[in-house]
C-alpha cells in the first residue's frame, strides 16, 4: 500500500501532474443499453416457478433459465452474499468481477451487467431492482453490492491467522457446485470465481487505499434482482461475517440465510429475449 514518507523526492512538476484531469477509462456509452424500464414491465408479468433458501455460512446453486428473473432476499436478520455466476451450458463461461467493475464502477445497481469471462464476454445478468439503491455513497466512500472484493477464502485465512476455518465463501461456493455438477471438490473449486458481494458494505480507505467493509444497511425483505440474459447457473453464499460489520472467515458473526426466487415471464413474453451473442473478436491476437 502507498506509505506516508516515500524514499524518492517529487518533481518539480508533481503539483502538475497531480492535478491533471482524470478520464473514464471505459465510458460505457458505446455499450448495448439494457432496456430496463421495458424489462421491469415484463417482471410484472412473471410469476415465480422456483425457490431455494440459503443457510447460513452455506451456499447453493440453482439454475435460471434465460429470459427469467431472479431475485436475491434477505431474510431473517442483516446477511451479506457471496454471488458466482456460471453459464449453465459452459463453466468456463464465468462472471469476470475485474471487468465488469472497469465498465461499471465499483459497487453495482439497477441497469449495471454483469459480463462473463474471456473470450465470451457477453453480459450474463442485467440487475433490474435494488432495493438499496438509496444508499448511494456514504461519508468513507463505502457502498453495498460491490465488485472490488474476492471472496473469503481459506487460503487467505490461513496466510493471516494460521488457522483452517472451512465454511468460507470460496469452500461454501465449492462444496456446492461440486454437489450441483457432480465434479469431484476439486474440479469444482477451480470454477469458483471473483464475486459480487450482494448486500455487503465495501470502500477503500482514503488513506492507504485499503480494502474496509462496515456493518450493512440490508434489512430483511431487501433484495437485488436480476434478469437471466443466458441460462445461468447461479451460486450464493450465505458469508460467515453475516452483517460483515466486524470479522469474517470465523463463526463469530451472526448469520442468518439468504433467499432466491425464480420468476418466469409468460410465455408470449419470454420468447422474445434475445440471446447475447459471444464476443465478435475474432481470437488471432494479431497471429497471421
Ligand atoms: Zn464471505
Amino acid at each position: 500500500m502507498k506509505r506516508n514518507q516515500p524514499q524518492h523526492a517529487a518533481p518539480s512538476s508533481a503539483d502538475r501532474m497531480r492535478n491533471i484531469e482524470p478520464v473514464i477509462c471505459y465510458p460505457v456509452e458505446g455499450l448495448p443499453q439494457p432496456d430496463i424500464s421495458g424489462l421491469q414491465e415484463i417482471r410484472r408479468t412473471a410469476t415465480q416457478s422456483d425457490q431455494i433458501t440459503v443457510p447460513p455460512r452455506d451456499a447453493a446453486c440453482i439454475v435460471v433459465p434465460a429470459g427469467a428473473f431472479f431475485r436475491i432476499t434477505s431474510v431473517e436478520g442483516p446477511q451479506v452474499g457471496d454471488l458466482n455466476l456460471w453459464s449453465a451450458d459452459d463453466l468456463n463461461e464465468r462472471f469476470y468481477s475485474g471487468k465488469t467493475r472497469a465498465l461499471h464502477g465499483t459497487h453495482l445497481s439497477t441497469g449495471d451487467r454483469m459480463w462473463s469471462s474471456f473470450p465470451m464476454m457477453r453480459p450474463m445478468a442485467t440487475i433490474v431492482d435494488d432495493s438499496l439503491d438509496w444508499y448511494g455513497f456514504d461519508q468513507f466512500g463505502g457502498s453495498v453490492h460491490d465488485v472490488i472484493g474476492t471472496r473469503c477464502d481459506p487460503y487467505t485465512g490461513r496466510l493471516l491467522s494460521g488457522d483452517d476455518y472451512h465454511h468460507c465463501c470460496h469452500s461454501n461456493l465449492t462444496r456446492a457446485l461440486a454437489a450441483h455438477s457432480k465434479l469431484p471438490l476439486h474440479e469444482a473449486e477451480a470454477y469458483v470465481h471473483d464475486v459480487l458481494n450482494v448486500f455487503m458494505c465495501t470502500g477503500f480507505t482514503r488513506d492507504t487505499g485499503q480494502y474496509f467493509m462496515k456493518a450493512s444497511p440490508v434489512r430483511p425483505g431487501d433484495y437485488l434482482e436480476f434478469y437471466a440474459e443466458i441460462d445461468l447457473l447461479v451460486g450464493l453464499s450465505a458469508c460467515p461475517g453475516g452483517d460483515c460489520s466486524s470479522e469474517h472467515s470465523s463463526d463469530t458473526a451472526d448469520c442468518h440465510p439468504l433467499e432466491i426466487s425464480v420468476w418466469i415471464p409468460d410465455g408470449s413474453t419470454r420468447t422474445k429475449h434475445e440471446m447475447p451473442q459471444l464476443n465478435a473478436y475474432d481470437r488471432s491476437h494479431g497471429v497471421g
